[in-house]
C-alpha cells in the first residue's frame, strides 16, 4: 500500500528535478518511445540505458518539438511510434556524429516540460516529455450549472480511476495492469451511478494516460462535487493476501496539507468549502480551513463505513474497517474523498474476477450502495436527496463509533422504543455505520 504510493508517483517529481540538472554527459542507448494522448497534455517516454545530456527546443511554422539526444545510439529494436494526441508525426535519425535527433511534429502550438526519471520498479531511466496545449480545455461544468434553476441537483461523483499511461500501477499474477482494471471499474462504477435518480458522476479520467495526484482531486474540487472516489487494486508479495479495503485521509495527512495551504498564497486565495482563505490573520484562516478539513474528513469516515459495508455483502473484505492512509488523491480539505481497493490483483483468484465485467459491475453497485446509504442519512442541501427526506417526512442517523441508542434517540428527540421499532431491533446494541431511520414527530 504504501510502497505503491511511491509507484503512484510522487517520488517522480523530486527524483526527476535532480537527475535533470545533474547529469553528466554520458553516451546512452535510446531503447524505445511510448506515447500516450490525454485530454490535458501529450507525454513521450523515451526508454534510456542511463543519464543522458538532451537539448529541447521549439520551433514554428510549422509548429514543431525538436530534441537533441547527446552522444546516443538507437539501439536495434528502436522504432518510431505512431503519433497521437497533440502530435501529428514523430520523425527520428542521426544529428551529425554522435547525437540523435528526434522531431515531433505537432497540431498546435505547445508548452513541452521535460525531466529524466531514475529507475523505479521494473522501469529502467526514462526521459519524459509532456506537451501541454497553448490554449486551456474547457472548464468543467459543475451540477449547479448544469441543473435548470431551481431544481433539486444531483449529487456529483467524482471517480478516479488510478495510474494511467506510463504508470501500469501494479502488475497481476497473469500480468494484468492495475491501470487498466481501474479504468473499467471506474467506467461500470459511472455508469451504475449514471442511472440512479439523484447522482450524477464524472470521470477524472477516461483513456489511457496519466494525471498528477493534485490535478486528480483538483478536477472534483472544480466541479464542485460531492464525494470522490478513487479506484484501485492491491497488491502484495505474498499472493494469498484478497479482499477489497477502503481508505480515508491519515489526520497525519490532514495536517500536513493544511500546512501546506497556509503557506501556499495561491492557495490561500482558493475557496475551500465555501470561505476564502485569503485573510491576512493567520489565526482565523487556519481556523476556517480546520472548520472545512474536520466536517469533509468526518463526511468521508461516514462514507468510507457505508461502503466498506456494502462491499462486504458481496466479497471477502481485506481489514474488517476502514483504514486511513496520507494518500496524496485524498487530501481535498472540502470534498469527501475515498479510496477503494477493489481487490487484490496480485491475487490470482481475485485478479480473474478483476478481469471479470460480470463481478466488476457487482463490485460497482456495492460501492454505489454504499454512498445511497450515505447521501440518504446526510444529503447536501439543494440536491434531490435533501428534497425526498423532506418529501418522505423520515430522517436518517449513521451510527459513529462509541453512539448508543439512547445517545441517538435524544439527540433527535426521540425516545429508544420508538427507535427500536421504527428499525425493527431486537435489542439495544447498533454498530458504528449503521443507518437509522429516524422516526418524525
Ligand atoms: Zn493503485
Amino acid at each position: 500500500m504504501r510502497n505503491r504510493q511511491l509507484k503512484c508517483g510522487w517520488g517522480m517529481g523530486l527524483a526527476a528535478s535532480l537527475l535533470a540538472t545533474i547529469a553528466p554527459a554520458h553516451a546512452a542507448e535510446v531503447k524505445a518511445l511510448r506515447i500516450w494522448a490525454g485530454p490535458e497534455y501529450t507525454r513521450a517516454v523515451f526508454d534510456v540505458s542511463g543519464p543522458l545530456d538532451y537539448k529541447l527546443f521549439d520551433l514554428a511554422n510549422p509548429n514543431r518539438i525538436v530534441l537533441d539526444l547527446h552522444a546516443s545510439t538507437f539501439t536495434a529494436d528502436y522504432g518510431t511510434p505512431g503519433a497521437k494526441g497533440l502530435l501529428k508525426a514523430v520523425r527520428s535519425g542521426k544529428q551529425g556524429a554522435k547525437d540523435l535527433r528526434v522531431v515531433f511534429d505537432l497540431e498546435q502550438g505547445v508548452r513541452p516540460k521535460s525531466f529524466l526519471l531514475a529507475p523505479a520498479e521494473k522501469f529502467g531511466y526514462r526521459l519524459v516529455l509532456d506537451l501541454y496545449p497553448k490554449t486551456k480545455p474547457a472548464v468543467v461544468k459543475t451540477m449547479q450549472e448544469i441543473m435548470p434553476p431551481g431544481a433539486p441537483r444531483n449529487v456529483l461523483i467524482a471517480i478516479d480511476a488510478g495510474h494511467g499511461g506510463d504508470d501500469p500501477g501494479s502488475i497481476g499474477a497473469a500480468g494484468t495492469y492495475e491501470k487498466v482494471i481501474t479504468l473499467a471499474v471506474a467506467r461500470e462504477l459511472k455508469r451504475v451511478v449514471d442511472r440512479e435518480p439523484g447522482m450524477s458522476a464524472i470521470l477524472t479520467r477516461d483513456g489511457d494516460y496519466f494525471i498528477p495526484h493534485k490535478e486528480r482531486y483538483q478536477k472534483a474540487r472544480d466541479a464542485k462535487a460531492d464525494l470522490f472516489v478513487s479506484v484501485h487494486a492491491d497488491a502484495f508479495t505474498k499472493s494469498e493476501a484478497r479482499g477489497s479495503s477502503v481508505w480515508v485521509l491519515s489526520p497525519r495527512g490532514a495536517t500536513s496539507e493544511a500546512a501546506r495551504w497556509l503557506a501556499d498564497r495561491e492557495n490561500r486565495a482558493d475557496l475551500v468549502g465555501g470561505v476564502s482563505l485569503d485573510t491576512r490573520d493567520d489565526t482565523l484562516a487556519a481556523v476556517l480551513l480546520d472548520l472545512s478539513q474536520g466536517a469533509t474528513m468526518e463526511a468521508s469516515g461516514s462514507v468510507a463505513n457505508q461502503v466498506h459495508a456494502s462491499m462486504r455483502k458481496v466479497g471477502p473484505t481485506h481489514k474488517n474497517y476502514v483504514e486511513r492512509a496520507n494518500f496524496i488523491v485524498l487530501r481535498s480539505p472540502d470534498v469527501p474523498s475515498i479510496l477503494v481497493e477493489t481487490a487484490f490483483i496480485s491475487n490470482p483468484a481475485e485478479e480473474k474476477r478483476l478481469n471479470n465485467p460480470a463481478e466488476r459491475t457487482k463490485l460497482a453497485e456495492a460501492i454505489v450502495d454504499g454512498m445511497r446509504n450515505y447521501f440518504r442519512a446526510t444529503p447536501p442541501p439543494g440536491t434531490l436527496f435533501a428534497s425526498n427526506m423532506k418529501r418522505d417526512k423520515v430522517s436518517r442517523h449513521i451510527v459513529s463509533t462509541g453512539e448508543t441508542l439512547s445517545v441517538i434517540a435524544a439527540r433527535h428527540g426521540t425516545s429508544v422504543t420508538a427507535l427500536r421499532s421504527a428499525n425493527k431491533l431486537a435489542g439495544d446494541s447498533v454498530r458504528a455505520g449503521d443507518v437509522l431511520e429516524i422516526p418524525q414527530g
